[in-house]
C-alpha cells in the first residue's frame, strides 16, 4: 500500500507559498486616510453626529462614572449609533460580552424589523442598546445561576466604545455590555472590573484631596504586552493536540532550540511581517493603539505591545487583539497560537501588564517626578501598592492562576509563583529613608561614557531593568509580569484595583486621623509611611527570581506564599481575607467568590482533561501505529538478512529490541491513562482537580515521554506528526 506523508505534503506546500500580499489597504493608506479609529463609535463621531445637548449630557454621565438613565438620551444615541453603523455597512448589532469562559461573547441581532404589512424598516431604540437577554444559559456560572432562573442580562457599558466589525459581507455593530443574572449578580469579567475602578477612584480620590488636588476621577490604566506564536496552517492542522488543545502534547526536543539566540529582536520574516501589517491595520481602525512589534526570545515567537489605556477599554481592546490576531493570521495560511506553552522545553508566552493611576487631570500617580524624595504624594500611593502586594500576594497569584500557565510560572523562564516586588536602585534607597523617617535625597544615576564621541552621553537608569521579578516597578507604573499570553487581563487587574483601593483606605484613614491631631500634612504622612513601609518590605527583592537561594528565603525567611499551581492557588479566592476584601469593596459577593471559585476549578479540570483524551487518541492512532510501522520494517529487514545467511549485526536487533521496549512503554501508559480518565472521582471539584493534577498529569507526561523517544527512533518517511523543527523554523 502506497503511504503518502502528510507532513511531506506540507512542507511542500509551505516551500510553495508565497506572501500573501495585504488584501486590504496599506498602512501607509491608513496614514494618509486617516483611518485611525474608523470603525469606533467614539466621542468624536458622537459630538459630531449628536445633538449638543444629548451629547454633553452623555459625556457629563459618563464623567461623573454614573450610569445613563434618561430613556430621550439612551434613544437618540441608539438612533444616531444605528446610522452610523449602517453607513459603515453593518446590518446587524450585538451586545459583546466577556463571560467566565475567558472569551468574549456576542450573538446577532438584525437592525430590520417586519413592519405586519410585508415590509421592513430599520430598528434600533435606546432600550436595546442599554439592555439585552442573550440566551446565555449554557455560559458558566459556577451555580449563580440554576437552569430554571437561566435569565441573564447584558447592560451597555458606556465607558468603552461601541465598534465595527467587519465581515466579507458587510458588518457588524458591537456594543461592549456587562453581563449579569436576573439577580444582580456577576455573571462576567466586566462587571467587577468596572466595580473595581469605581473602588479604586473613591479611594484615590480621597487620598488626592488630602494633598489638595481638585481631582475627581482617577483611573486605573493598563497596557498590555502580548506573545504569541505563528505556526504555518499546513502544520497545524496535521497536529491534533494543536487544534483541539492549543499546545504540543507530543514533540522531541528540536537539534537547533533557542540556543543561539538568534530569534530575539532579530528581523521578521517578510511573510509574517505582512501578517503583522494587516493586524496592525485591522486594530488601528478599531481604534486599538498597538505601537510595537518584535521577534520574541523563542523562535516563531513574537510580541506585539498597545499605548496604555483606561483599564476598562485596555481589557477590552486585548480581547480584540487576541481575536484581531488569530482572524488575520488564518488569511495568511497561518495559525496563531496563544497558549501560554505550546512547545514543551522551548520558552512560552506570557502577557505583561503595564499598570499605572491617572488622574482626570492627566497626572500619572505613580510618577516619582524629578525629586521623589520631596514627591510625598508619590511615596503614599507607591506605599500602598508595596502594602497591598504583602497583604495581598496570594490573590495576584491565583490572579494568572489557570492549567496553561501552570506551564511557565516557576520555570525558570517566567517569574516564579512566588509574588514580590521589584523597586530597583533609586526607590530602595527612598523606601530605606522613609522607614528610617528621615527622607534626605534621590539617588541618581552617573553618567555613562559610551566611549564614542558621536553617540550621547546617557545618564544611567539608577536600577537596571529586572527580567526575573513578578511585579516591578518600570519608571512610573508598575509591571505585572506573570500572566499567561492567553488569559484575560480583567481579573489580574480586578485584583490590583481592589487591594490598592483597600490600601489607600487604610492610609487615607490612617493620615486623616493624624491630621485631626493637629500634625501638618508632612508630618502625618510621616507619621503613618515608616511602619506601613517596615511591615510591607518583606515582598521587596531586587535580586534573581530565578535563584533557588531567593525561593528557600522567601519562604523560609519572609513567610511569602509559593503556590506552586492552580490547584494550590484557587482556593485562596474564598478565604476569609479575600471575602472580606472584595466585600467591603462592592467588587464581588462571596456567592459570586465562590461560583468564581468553582468555574476556575471546573476549567483547570476540564483542560486536563481534553489533553489527557487527546494524549490518549494520539498515542493510540498516530504514535502506536507509526512505530509498529517502522518496528514490522526493522523485522523485516532482519529477516531478510537471516534468509539470506547472513550474520546478524546485534546493533539491529538492538534497534528493534528498543523499538519494541519503547512501544511497550507507550502502550502500557496509555493504558493507565485510559483508567485514570475512566475512573469516577465522587468528590467535589477541589478534589477532582487535586486528582487531574496528581493522577492524571503524571501519567500523561508518561505517554508523552514514551512518544517523544519513538520520534526520535521511527524513519523519518513514517513519522506523521510534523516535528518541532518543522513547525518552529519553516515558514
Ligand atoms: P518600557 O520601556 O518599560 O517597555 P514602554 O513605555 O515601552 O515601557 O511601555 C511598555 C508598555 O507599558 C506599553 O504597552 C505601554 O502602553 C505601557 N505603559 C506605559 N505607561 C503606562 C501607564 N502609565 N499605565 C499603564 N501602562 C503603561
Ligand atoms: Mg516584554
Amino acid at each position: 500500500p502506497s503511504f503518502t506523508n502528510p507532513r511531506h505534503s506540507a512542507i511542500s506546500a509551505i516551500a510553495a507559498r508565497h506572501s500573501v500580499s495585504n488584501p486590504g489597504a496599506s498602512l501607509k493608506d491608513l496614514r494618509d486616510q486617516q483611518l485611525f479609529g474608523i470603525n469606533v463609535f467614539s466621542e468624536d463621531v458622537m459630538k459630531q453626529r449628536l445633538p449638543k445637548n444629548i451629547f454633553e449630557t452623555l459625556c457629563e454621565t459618563l464623567r461623573q462614572g454614573k450610569e445613563l438613565r434618561d430613556p430621550i438620551v439612551a434613544d437618540v444615541v441608539a438612533s444616531a449609533m444605528k446610522e452610523w453603523a449602517m453607513e459603515r455597512g453593518a446590518t446587524h448589532f450585538t451586545h459583546w460580552f466577556l463571560p467566565m469562559t475567558g472569551l468574549t461573547a456576542e450573538k446577532h441581532d438584525s437592525f430590520l424589523q417586519p413592519t405586519g404589512d410585508g415590509r421592513v424598516i430599520s430598528e434600533f431604540s435606546g432600550k436595546e442598546l442599554i439592555r439585552g437577554e442573550p440566551d446565555a444559559s449554557s455560559f458558566p456560572s459556577g451555580g449563580l445561576r440554576a437552569t430554571f432562573e437561566a435569565r441573564g442580562y447584558t447592560y451597555w457599558d458606556a465607558t468603552s466604545p461601541a465598534f465595527l466589525v467587519e465581515t466579507s459581507n458587510g458588518a457588524i455593530l458591537c456594543i461592549p455590555t456587562a453581563f449579569c443574572s436576573w439577580t444582580g449578580e456577576a455573571l462576567d469579567k466586566k462587571t467587577p472590573l468596572l466595580r473595581s475602578m469605581e473602588a479604586l477612584s473613591t479611594q484615590a480620590v480621597r487620598m488626592l484631596k488630602l494633598f489638595g488636588s481638585p481631582a475627581t476621577r482617577v483611573t486605573a490604566t493598563a497596557g498590555p504586552e502580548q506573545e504569541y506564536f505563528l505556526v504555518d496552517k499546513s502544520f497545524y492542522y496535521l497536529r491534533p493536540d494543536l487544534v483541539n488543545a492549543g499546545r504540543t502534547l507530543f514533540g522531541a526536543k528540536p537539534p537547533k532550540g533557542q540556543e543561539m539566540e538568534d530569534h530575539y529582536f532579530g528581523s521578521i520574516p517578510d511573510r509574517v511581517l505582512v501578517c503583522m501589517q494587516e493586524i496592525e491595520f485591522e486594530l488601528y481602525k478599531l481604534g486599538v493603539p498597538v505601537k510595537t512589534r518584535h521577534n520574541e526570545v523563542a523562535p516563531s515567537q513574537y510580541e506585539i505591545a498597545p499605548v496604555f489605556e483606561s483599564a476598562n477599554v485596555a481589557t477590552d481592546h486585548n480581547m480584540l487583539v487576541m481575536e484581531t490576531m488569530k482572524r488575520i493570521a488564518d488569511r495568511h495560511g497561518l495559525k496563531l497560537l496563544l497558549h501560554e506553552k505550546p512547545f514543551a522545553g522551548i520558552n512560552g508566552s506570557g502577557k505583561h501588564l503595564n499598570w499605572s493611576l491617572s488622574d482626570n487631570l492627566g497626572n500619572n500617580l505613580l510618577k516619582p517626578g524629578d525629586a521623589p524624595h520631596e514627591n510625598f504624594q508619590f511615596m503614599v500611593f507607591l506605599a500602598a501598592v508595596l502594602r497591598s502586594v504583602a497583604r495581598h500576594g496570594d490573590l495576584l497569584r491565583l490572579s494568572v492562576a489557570f492549567a496553561g500557565n501552570d506551564h511557565r510560572l516557576g520555570a525558570n523562564e517566567a517569574p516564579p509563583a512566588i509574588i514580590s516586588v521589584f523597586v530597583g536602585d533609586m526607590l530602595q534607597h527612598l523606601i530605606d529613608q522613609i522607614e528610617k523617617g528621615e527622607i534626605k535625597e534621590t539617588l541618581r544615576g552617573k553618567v555613562i561614557d559610551l566611549k564614542a564621541p558621536t553617540l550621547p552621553r546617557p545618564e544611567a537608569d539608577p536600577g537596571d531593568r529586572n527580567r526575573t521579578s513578578p511585579f516591578a516597578f518600570t519608571g512610573n507604573k508598575f509591571e505585572f509580569r506573570a500572566l499567561g499570553s492567553s488569559q484575560s487581563i480583567a481579573g489580574p487587574i480586578v485584583v490590583l484595583n481592589t487591594i490598592v483601593a483597600e490600601s489607600l483606605d487604610f492610609l487615607a484613614g490612617r493620615i486623616e486621623a493624624e491630621l485631626q491631631n493637629g500634625k501638618d500634612l508632612k508630618s502625618a504622612i510621616m507619621a503613618v509611611l515608616p511602619g506601613v513601609i517596615s511591615e510591607s518590605k518583606k515582598v521587596i527583592f531586587n535580586g534573581d527570581n530565578y535563584s533557588e537561594a531567593w525561593h528557600k528565603e522567601a519562604v523560609e525567611v519572609r513567610g511569602l506564599p509559593n503556590h506552586k499551581n492552580t490547584v494550590d492557588s484557587l482556593p485562596n479566592l474564598t478565604s476569609p481575607k479575600a471575602v472580606e476584601l472584595f466585600t467591603k469593596y462592592h467588587v464581588f459577593t462571596q456567592r459570586e467568590l465562590e461560583s468564581r471559585r468553582e468555574i476556575l476549578l471546573e476549567n483547570y479540570i476540564k483542560t486536563i482533561s481534553i489533553e489527557s483524551q487527546i494524549t490518549l487518541e494520539m498515542a493510540r492512532t498516530i504514535v502506536i501505529p507509526a512505530a509498529l510501522r517502522y518496528q514490522t520494517e526493522v523485522a523485516q529487514a532482519i529477516a531478510s538478512l537471516k534468509a539470506a545467511g547472513v550474520p546478524i549485526p546485534s546493533t539491529q536487533m538492538q534497534l528493534l529490541e528498543e523499538l519494541a521496549g519503547t512501544i511497550g512503554e507507550i502502550q502500557q501508559s496509555a493504558e493507565h491513562l485510559a483508567q485514570a480518565i475512566e475512573s469516577n472521582h465522587h468528590g467535589d471539584t477541589l478534589r477532582h482537580a487535586q486528582f487531574m493534577r496528581d493522577q492524571v498529569i503524571p501519567v500523561m507526561n508518561r505517554v508523552r515521554a514514551a512518544g517523544d523517544k519513538l520520534e526520535t527512533l521511527v524513519a523519518d518517511d513514517l513519522w506523521p506528526l510534523p516535528t518541532y523543527q518543522e513547525m518552529l523554523f519553516l515558514k
